[in-house]
């Protein structure tokens, strides 16, 4: 199961090692082939290469469209090499093997990151690469395929101690990696058709993408864990620049994509916000006079639980702020910007994950999420509701003032990033209370007025903060108990969905107490 490599054919677009290659595979006495681009580079390290046009008769055309897409070239890297048939149809038609294939694509998920146009990014779309790529995977049993320049070390290692020949479970192991990359290549581009086209029909969607990062482990240390990137054009952790602390865990990567999920239903111009998510839940969220202040406000929710938390910021975190965040221990803090002043508080403390990420996702924007079931896949667009964009219907006598109106929206945008059941009490642009997850709905009401009053006693406030309160649900209230408990807390508004068998039990209740309510007629599940 041995393979001497006799010939390789190098043709890669990220010319990362590829020199070094070319050497190494040289000194094991290897003919190589390569394309124009490649081909220049190796002959300019002076080492003896040959033109893959001289295997094919024919010269690259069509801006390289076509260069590899020859018979010359697949037959070489299909071809059984003990097949009585298949040696004969070499000999007659000139076809010889080839043993090594070194391939990297156009860089079509760079340029589509990058922002390029619609005919760049098309052009970006390698056919000959992927051709050659599958070839020779499927071809295994006797060419080695390499498509990682990862891959370059172990190949020489493996070829130095193996007389310049390949093992079969190698070459297995580099095809497989080698499906994985024209998969994603191919999901990429059909992705990026689909968001060119807006087009949220599953049948024109994949799921996929490219490696970021093995971590080093996932949910659980007896978990092995990846972070893939989509290529999708968002702000957020994906696509955000580390800049101090060590690499994320899995765990941090959801709870800060939580985090700034929600942090972008508060866009910079309507004034400061802060978001503190634990195990993908907020633990406290408020709008501030000043980040400072949004900061402080979001964490007297719920201080104790925001102890290891991660913190999303709207807007420039600024050296006041960051000088607050560090007073605890915080495990992130995401936010569009940094200034100076807080890279210099923020790198005292070493260990805290600083991301950037140049801008807030659009809440409204259009997109997919996905979730695993055995032997499956959910595939959603993106819960892009917005409150401001729905029509609010007052189902009780009495009408929210118009605080009342702004804390009810405000519980609102936070309640679509709680788990459900979600009940979210909030004051004057502060979260109050949060009951998160729970099976029924009156134990999230009732976690989080208790929530509220620990925040009291933890804070030495005469009062929890949801007397006087909004409340939020973001499914309805299928019986009067769950309101009803949020009322004894102290809630004078209420906004859900409405559409309950009992509604009118419901909004009897409300009126009842005086209370206002609105429906949105729109649902925020989060499971
Ligand atoms: P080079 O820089 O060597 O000119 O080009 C290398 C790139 O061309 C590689 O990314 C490879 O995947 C791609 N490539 C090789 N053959 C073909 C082909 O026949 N058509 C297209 N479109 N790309 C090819």
């Amino acid at each position: 199961d041995r393979v001497k490599i006799r010939t390789a054919l190098l043709s890669v677009s990220d010319k990362t090692g590829i020199i070094e290659l070319a050497k190494a595979l040289t000194e094991q006495g290897v003919r190589l082939l390569s394309t124009g681009g490649t081909h220049k580079a190796i002959a300019a390290a002076g080492l003896a290469v040959t033109d893959v046009s001289e295997v094919t008769g024919f010269p690259e055309i069509m801006d390289g469209r076509v260069k590899t897409l020859h018979p010359n070239v697949h037959g070489g890297l299909l071809s059984i090499r003990d097949d009585e048939e298949h040696v004969a149809a070499m000999k007659q038609h000139g076809i010889e093997g080839i043993d090594l294939a070194v391939i990297n694509l156009y860089p079509f998920e760079e340029v589509h990151a990058a922002g390029g146009d619609y005919p760049t990014t098309v052009e970006n779309i390698d056919i000959g690469g992927p051709a050659m790529i599958r070839a020779s995977a499927k071809n295994h049993a006797y060419v080695a395929i390499v498509t990682d320049p990862a891959d370059y070390a172990p190949l020489i290692e493996a070829l130095k101690a193996n007389g310049g020949e390949t093992e079969y479970a190698f070459r297995q192991k580099l095809a497989a990696k080698a499906y994985a990359r024209t998969a994603a290549y191919d999901t990429a581009i059909s992705n990026w058709f689909a968001e060119a086209l807006e087009i949220e029909t599953p049948a024109y969607r994949t799921i996929g993408g490219v490696l970021k990062e093995a971590m080093r482990y996932g949910e659980n240390p007896h978990q092995s864990a990846g972070f893939y990137v989509t290529g999708e054009n968002r702000p957020g952790v994906a696509t955000a620049q580390l800049l101090q602390g060590k690499q994320l865990s899995y765990n941090n990567i959801n709870d800060t994509d939580g985090a700034f999920e929600l942090i972008g239903e508060f866009s910079a111009d309507q004034g400061p916000a802060c978001a503190i998510i634990k195990h993908a839940n907020p633990c406290g969220v408020a709008t501030g006079s000043t980040l400072k202040d949004a900061y402080l406000r979001a964490l007297a929710c719920d201080s104790t639980s925001a102890f290891g938390g991660i913190i999303a910021l709207n807007q420039l975190l600024d050296g006041e702020t960051a000088g607050e965040i560090v007073k605890l221990f915080t495990e992130v803090i995401i936010a569009p910007e940094v200034s100076e002043e807080a890279k210099a508080i923020i790198a005292k403390k070493p260990n805290l994950r600083l991301l950037v990420t140049g801008g807030l996702p659009d809440p409204r924007s259009r997109g997919i999420t996905a979730k695993t079931v055995a032997g499956g896949l959910l595939v959603q667009s993106r819960d892009s509701g917005v409150i401001e964009d729905v029509e609010l219907k007052v189902v009780t006598k009495r009408a929210p003032t118009v605080t009342e109106m702004e804390d009810l929206k405000f519980a609102y945008k936070v309640a679509k990033h709680v788990k459900s059941n979600a009940i979210v009490y909030a004051k004057e642009g502060q979260t109050a209370g949060i009951g998160a997850g729970q099976m029924s709905r009156i134990d999230s009401a009732r976690i989080a007025g208790l929530k509220a009053e620990d925040a009291a006693r933890a804070m030495g406030w005469a009062e929890p903060m949801t007397k006087g309160s909004a409340v939020a649900s973001e499914a309805f209230f299928p019986f009067a108990d769950g309101l009803l408990s949020a009322i004894s807390a102290g809630a004078t508004a209420v906004i859900q969905p409405g559409g309950s068998m009992r509604d009118a039990e419901v909004i009897a209740a409300a009126d009842e107490h005086n209370v206002a309510m609105v429906f949105t007629g729109m649902r925020h599940f989060r499971h």
